[in-house]
Formats: structure tokens, sequence, C-alpha cells
């Protein structure tokens, strides 16, 4: 089966170790708007989230970076007085000076990309969403700020008055994403932020359009009430949806076909609006979860 998965940085690399031990034929769209550089260097924090789950290399703690990383450099620049206010680990940052430097040289986002999972002997194609660049703003009491300032300077504390994508209205699909939407069997969207993951891939142009003519599927990544992780629960209230699974598919409701919740939210299985509703367990502590749900996803398309 070929299969295309839009993914975020933490859910969605959670389910694609399970989805690449089934699926020989897998194709990665990835968010970018969360891209930002730091130090010197380009950081694409969900594409080396990707990278690094389909590596089996991910700090699976944490969430990102690299297992066993060490953070010296990090530490040495605090020390030269350089605030660096996110964590880069040494192993990550090769691979943001590896990306830097192709840039440089003239590659492009999707070049460099696939010779970053080349190298770190990934199968799956993994590709940014478009080359254009598009930052995450998050409008707070405080001001706005780039979605890594609020995230990880101000933990996520302040208020949040709007999100909004800058730079979202010159960003096209790349031929690539084009054509791995127009051939595949199928698309999951695995469980990722709906508004500051999923939203900007479905502003890109084309995308909505290629995803209208296919069967998709959606992962619920909020049950109950609350997001397993992060600061989906907020940005679903900013934007004026529900913070439930059922937001969850009116984010996605002109293109979904079939949202899957958790078991613990079973009550909502049937119909709404356009879409079936199923559900399984959907939460990934291991491998073996990853793998199941996966299964299940899979089955159903
Ligand atoms: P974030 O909100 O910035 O972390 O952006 P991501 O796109 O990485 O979103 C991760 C989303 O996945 C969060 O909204 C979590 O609630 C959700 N999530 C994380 N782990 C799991 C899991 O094991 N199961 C499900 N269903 N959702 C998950």
């Amino acid at each position: 089966m070929k299969i295309v998965v839009l993914s975020g940085g933490t859910g969605t690399p959670k389910l694609l170790r399970g989805l690449k031990e089934l699926v020989d034929d897998l194709t990665v769209i990835v968010n970018t708007a969360e891209d930002i550089w730091i130090s010197g260097n380009k950081l694409c924090p969900d594409i080396d989230s990707v990278v690094y789950a389909l590596a089996d290399v991910i700090d699976d703690e944490k969430w990102w970076g690299i297992k066993g990383d060490t953070f010296k450099t990090h530490e040495q620049l605090k020390r030269l007085g350089f605030d660096e206010f996110m964590m880069i680990g040494d192993l990550d940052r090769a691979t943001h000076i590896f990306r830097s430097e192709l840039l440089k040289q003239g590659y492009t986002l999707t070049e460099a990309t696939r010779k970053l999972k080349n190298a770190f002997g990934v199968k799956a194609e993994v590709l940014p969403m478009c080359e254009e660049e598009v930052a995450t703003i998050i409008v707070t009491p405080q001001g706005e700020m780039h979605f890594q300032e609020f995230w990880v300077k101000h933990k996520g504390e302040p208020d949040v008055i709007d999100i909004y994508f800058k730079g979202i209205e010159n960003a096209k699909a790349t031929d690539d994403v084009i054509k791995a939407l127009n051939r595949c069997d199928g698309v999951i969207i695995g469980p990722s932020n709906p508004v500051t993951s999923i939203t900007p891939i479905l502003l890109v142009k084309g995308i909505r359009d290629g995803l209208r003519r296919k069967k998709v599927i959606a992962v619920s990544p909020i049950i109950g009430n609350k997001p397993v992780s992060g600061p989906a629960g907020k940005f679903m209230r900013a934007k004026g949806y529900d913070v439930s699974p059922l937001g969850v598919a009116d984010v996605y409701a002109d293109f979904l076909d079939v949202l899957v919740v958790d078991n613990s939210d079973a009550d909502l299985v049937g119909r709404y609006k356009d879409i079936e509703v199923v559900a399984t367990d959907t939460i990934m502590k291991s491998k073996e979860d990853a793998k199941r749900l996966s299964e299940f996803l899979l089955e159903l398309l």
C-alpha cells in the first residue's frame, strides 16, 4: 500500500515507529511552520523528530532530540554569554549544521531533507510541506512571539489570543508533495496538534485539494477534553474549536472520512457530520502500541 502521513513532531512520530514496519511505500509530509534559525543553523523540529523516529534514534522520553545526546556545545555557548533559548544536543546540532550547509550551497529544503534521511538510513520518504519559509506566530497579551519562544522560552504559559502563520500565503506544495498525494492509496493524519502542526500543512496551496480526492483518516490527539501532551487545547480554544475529538473533526471536516478516537471516548462512535467515528486504544507508550494502532489504521484504509 502507498500511504501518505501528515505529521507534526510528537504524536505522529510515535505512530511512524509502527507504520514503518508495516508499510513499504511510506511518505511523510511534515510541518515546517515551527522551523527557526538559531545559533547560525536552521532547525526543523518536526522534520528532525520524524527522521529520528524513523531511524529509531529519537529520545523516546522527551520525544525530541537524539537518545543519549550530550549538551556540551549548548552549555559552552551559555558560558560564553550567548542565550540559546532552546536546548540543542550535540548530535542534534550536527543535523542542523548539515542541513544549513546544504541550504547555503543552494540545495532546496526537500533535497537537504532527502540527504539527511538517507544519511540516517531511513527508507520512507520525508518531505517538507513546502519550500517557502513559514513561521507560526502566537499572539499573547505580552505581544506576538514565534511558536518556539512561546513554547520553550515562555513554557507555554502566556494566554493565547490568536495564532497565525506568517508567510503561508506564499507557500505552495512542491512537486514531490503533489506527486505523493496523487499516487497514494490513502492518507493518515497522525495524532498531531491540529492547529499548529496540521493546519499549516492544510493551508499550503495544493494540499487540501489533494486530500479531498483521497480517503483520509485522522487519529485524535485529544482524549476526553485534554490533549495527551502539549499546547493543543489552548490553541484549539483560541481558534474557537471545542477541545474534544469532535473539535478535531471540525478542523478537518471538509475532507476527513474517518476519525479515530480513543476507547475512552467510545460514546462518540457513529457518524459526525460526514465523518465516520471509530474507537480503539490510541495511547502509544511503546513500539508495540504504535504497531497495533498502525495495523488498525491500515485495516480501515
Ligand atoms: P505539540 O502540540 O506542539 O506537541 O505538537 P504535535 O503535533 O507534536 O502534537 C502532538 C499531539 O499528539 C498532542 O496534541 C498530543 O495530545 C498528541 N499525542 C501525543 N502522544 C499521543 C498518543 O500516544 N496518543 C494520542 N492519541 N495522541 C498523542
